[in-house]
């Protein structure tokens, strides 16, 4: 997963891309990079880590120009490493270009293999240089060459790309992941998530619509469609877990959209009698409210998080990441002691998170823990672009409801129909193939397969 941000036609367009990137550092703390553009020279840089260990003042200082794009990285492609980093920037017949990208390809392998045959070389073990590579072999003009290039992948895509002379925003035609416009005085900007939007003072226009490609220059827009036919399939986990509350995502308020997914978490718990509702911070507090105010159970606060603990830190293996959740997560004993506890978390997925944290509950006092999930279980892995692990590691694929309860070491486990986490995100138009495995492109596998045996 990641986050990405641009502006244009703005004399601050560095600055304002290193604040926003603050804003979108939840969607990925493994590297962050920005790109501007003075006199159609692209100047970049890219480091590992969180933006602020990246980015000194006298490094944006040095990215002149009055368009930028940013990104922040959490790889799911690639490996972690320097030479990922993003924005991508490359020259091509097109001149210099950079490009930031969320979400994974499904096709990239392929594309890949195709293109090594006939002489390229590629200089990152992403995805995202697939398009940069199918834009240097594209014919035509910038404007006609991306609209061809797109055409050519497959999955998930957010983009925005700076030229010597202009600005472009797109996203695939399913439209997994999010993309917004939005407008700071004379400059448009777009974003991941409208936080960012928000941070930088600039108002919200509208979402980049799926399979659209909108080419900003100079403060001027042209919208072109690739010509695909959409189908909708929006991240349902963007509005579950990973988007910031405070922002508006694919037309809908997370924050409401969490609460009313605890409301319906409650309806659904109706039978459980506890003393306190309390939520896995940081994500699952919305719910727990919604959950508190439909079931008239108090919401308390009874772990508290720390915010200093970096998500790179825990990636490496299993034992530090069971470590690092006694470092980030705490309980408060005083509102836990003797109480029968209402526990509110957004998904699980290889269950040793939430044991630990049903561990430690215990060991501060609570009474009974009663485990709801604004989710239902996750059985299959995400090939657009969310961290989620092999099918074989996700507890719900490898155990029954009463197993994984068992393994958590809670009294009793709840997880939302699928049929009310569609209804609380917005209806229909979905990607929820994490939770159903009706993928709503193929697998990359199929795509291997498809193209082993010339389909
Ligand atoms: S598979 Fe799951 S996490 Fe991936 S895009 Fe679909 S709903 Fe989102």
């Amino acid at each position: 997963m990641c986050g990405i941000f641009g502006i244009e036609n703005h004399p601050d367009a560095a600055h304002l891309t290193y604040l926003s990137l603050f804003a979108l550092q939840h969607r990925g703390q493994e590297s962050a990079g920005i790109a501007s553009v003075l006199n159609g020279q692209i100047n970049s840089h890219t480091g590992m880590g969180i933006t602020s260990d990246v980015f000194s003042d006298k490094r944006i200082e040095k990215l002149c120009g009055t368009s930028a794009i940013g990104h922040v990285r959490y790889s799911t492609t690639g490996s972690s490493h320097i030479k990922n980093a993003q924005p991508l920037v490359s020259k091509t017949r097109h001149g210099a270009l950079a490009l930031g990208h969320n979400g994974n390809l499904t096709n990239a392998s392929e594309i890949r293999k195709n293109l090594e045959t006939k002489g390229a070389i590629f200089h990152s073990s992403t995805d995202s240089e697939a398009i940069l590579h199918l834009l240097a072999h594209s014919t035509g003009d910038f404007d006609e060459a991306l609209p061809e290039a797109l055409k050519k992948v497959e999955g998930a895509y957010s983009l925005v790309i700076l030229t010597g002379d202009q600005m472009i925003a797109c996203r695939d035609p399913h439209g997994f992941r999010p993309l917004v416009l939005g407008k700071l005085g004379n400059s448009y900007v777009v974003s991941s998530e409208t936080t960012a939007l928000s941070l930088v003072k600039a108002s919200y226009i509208r979402e980049i619509d799926p399979g659209e490609i909108l080419f900003i220059r100079q403060g001027n827009l042209k919208s072109v469609k690739i010509p695909t036919r959409p189908i909708s399939a929006r991240c349902v986990f963007e509005l579950v877990y990973f988007a910031r509350p405070d922002s508006v995502v694919f037309g809908k308020g997370v924050q409401a959209v969490r609460q009313a997914l605890g409301r319906a978490l409650a309806r659904e718990m109706k039978e459980v009698k506890a003393d306190l509702v309390m939520a896995v911070p940081d994500s699952g507090a919305p719910a727990a409210l919604g959950f508190s105010r439909e079931s008239e159970i108090p919401f308390e606060v009874g772990l508290v998080r720390s915010h200093y603990i970096s998500r790179t830190f825990i990636r490496p293996s299993q034992a530090l990441r069971e470590i690092a959740v006694d470092l980030k997560l705490s309980p408060v004993s005083e509102a836990l002691k003797g109480k029968r506890v209402v526990l509110i978390d957004d998904s699980i997925v290889r269950g040793t998170t939430s044991r630990k944290i049903a561990r430690s509950l215990r060991e501060a006092g609570a009474r009974e823990i009663h485990m709801g999930i604004t989710s239902p279980p996750i059985v299959s892995a995400c090939y657009y672009g969310i961290d989620t692990p092999k099918s074989e590691a996700l507890i719900a694929n490898q155990r029954k409801l009463e197993e994984i309860r068992d393994f958590v070491g809670v009294d009793s486990l709840h997880y939302l129909s699928l049929e009310a986490m569609l209804e609380a995100a917005g209806g229909s138009g979905f990607c929820d193939a994490c939770f159903t495995k009706n993928y709503p492109t193929k697998t990359p596998a199929e795509v291997s397969i498809s193209q082993k045996v010339g389909l």
